[in-house]
């Protein structure tokens, strides 16, 4: 396992890489790109000038990270759209790391005297986001977001590939048979998840704790005194994105949780992949751009690992199976120390968000998780 790759990794701006190495589509079916009626307000939105007010210096990061949402022209694996991710991944992920071994590492692969210090996590989770409909659709900050940090088209969502069991996974590091979430409804009378949860975890660490959601079933995943600031924003990316952006400017936790739910909703009404689905994704990508502008704005971008995964993904206009499709999920990370351009390795699962967030945070890893924290974020990319 390479620990400490980023405090001596490459730190400079490089010129757009190709940030797939998976081969062209074997099934491609011509699919129009999608020119959102938002692309005018997404470029806007990735105009963010550079901060004039620095960071403190002992926070202050010599990265490039602050320049993350300088426009980039499009990565090299647009051209190659079409339904690669899914049709390719394999799954049955191996967990590469015990919790034993993780235990054993030091919790953040950052020296504390490097520049790579993270002292915020945001995570973002786009309900039903398949990888493949990154690359159809027009994602300008998705995709400067991935050459700028490292990313992996094939993570695997837990099974049943449901909203609520993964998000249990992706926020627990653990799998369903040890955080109990078998269910996938709004239902009090369940109770909640078994813990400890990442946030739990964070809190007892003397963390601050905040999520932003757009679905209220998400509340299983609360346990008591664990998450300083629970919001149910409502059904929509828009009222999701309208709670966190305050709470970012004035109330900005260590960890924060924000859930989109807007792709999922697409899919559920007209259909995974469909030119519907994929102008949502162009939408909700657009508003990432707000997120991560008002992250700039306040200064936190220089000190916040930003990563961005789905629950699930879907077909026709259900999901919940073992198919690629349905279990095939992006997973990108984005902050200091993460040098531009990596391509992470297959063996992503849900849970490992949860392990990499707390590694990202300095807090131990509970011995009883399943997942793993992805340090080959940190690595060099390779040539
Ligand atoms: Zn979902």
């Amino acid at each position: 396992m390479l620990l400490l790759a980023g405090c001596t990794g490459n730190f400079g701006l490089s010129a757009p890489t190709p940030i797939a190495s998976t081969p062209p589509p074997v099934a491609a079916s011509p699919s129009p790109t999608i020119t959102a009626a938002t692309a005018e307000s997404t470029a806007a939105a990735i105009s963010i000038p550079v901060p004039t007010v620095l960071p403190a210096p002992a926070e202050i990061s010599p990265t490039p990270y602050p320049t993350l949402v300088t426009p980039t022209p499009p990565p090299t694996v647009a051209a190659t759209h079409g339904p690669t991710a899914a049709a390719t991944s394999t799954p049955a992920p191996t967990v590469l790391a015990t919790p034993a071994e993780a235990l054993a590492t030091p919790p953040c692969p950052c020296d504390p005297a490097c520049p790579c210090q993270i002292n915020h996590v945001v995570i973002i989770s786009i309900d039903g986001l398949r990888p493949d409909a990154i690359e159809r659709a027009d994602t300008p900050i998705l995709d400067g977001l991935r050459t700028q940090g490292a990313y992996s088209p094939a993570a695997q969502a837990v099974l049943p590939s449901v909203t609520l069991v993964n998000h249990a996974a992706m926020l627990s590091g653990m799998s369903p048979a040890k955080h109990g979430i078998y269910w996938n409804s709004n239902d009090p009378d369940l109770g909640k998840i078994k813990g400890p949860t990442l946030f739990s975890a964070a809190h007892e660490a003397g963390l601050s704790t905040a999520m932003v959601v757009g679905k209220p079933k998400l509340e299983h995943l609360v346990l008591p005194g664990s998450v300083d600031n629970y919001i149910y924003a409502g059904f929509t990316d828009r009222q999701v994105v309208n709670e966190a952006i305050p709470l970012i400017q004035t109330n900005m936790p260590a960890l924060l949780f924000i859930h989109l739910p807007d792709v999922d909703s697409a899919g559920h009404a007209i259909g995974w992949m469909s030119l519907a689905q994929l102008l949502a994704v162009s939408m909700t990508d657009s508003l990432i751009g707000e997120i991560v502008a008002a992250l700039q704005e306040q200064d936190y971008l220089s000190q916040t690992l930003l990563i961005i995964t789905s629950d699930h993904g879907g077909s026709g206009r259900r999901h919940g199976s073992d198919s690629p499709e349905d279990t095939t999920i992006p997973w990108l990370a984005v902050g200091p120390g993460v040098p531009a351009g990596v391509v992470l390795p297959g063996e992503i699962t849900t849970y490992d968000t949860a392990a990499t967030a707390l590694s990202a945070l300095r807090v131990p890893i509970p011995p009883e998780w399943d997942g793993r924290p992805v340090l080959e974020i940190f690595e060099p990319a390779s040539p």
